[in-house]
């Protein structure tokens, strides 16, 4: 079986977004997808790990 239309979007777990599972990463905490746009802008965690784990306080 061959595909014409080749098609490696993946659903970015972090903004919801379909991007190309070839240009994201892995979520560091469950290992969902999170696209290169996320990414770049520090997202490391998809939504529902970010829910799990809240960023760390600030210690001052
Ligand atoms: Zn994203
Ligand atoms: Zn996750």
């Amino acid at each position: 079986m061959s595909t014409l239309h080749e098609h490696d979007g993946m659903i970015c777990r972090a903004c919801g977004k379909e991007e190309r599972a070839s240009e994201g990463y892995p979520c560091a905490g469950c290992g969902t997808f999170i696209c290169l746009v996320c990414t770049f802008r520090g997202v490391t965690h998809c939504k529902a790990c970010a829910e799990k784990q809240p960023p760390p306080s600030p210690s001052t």
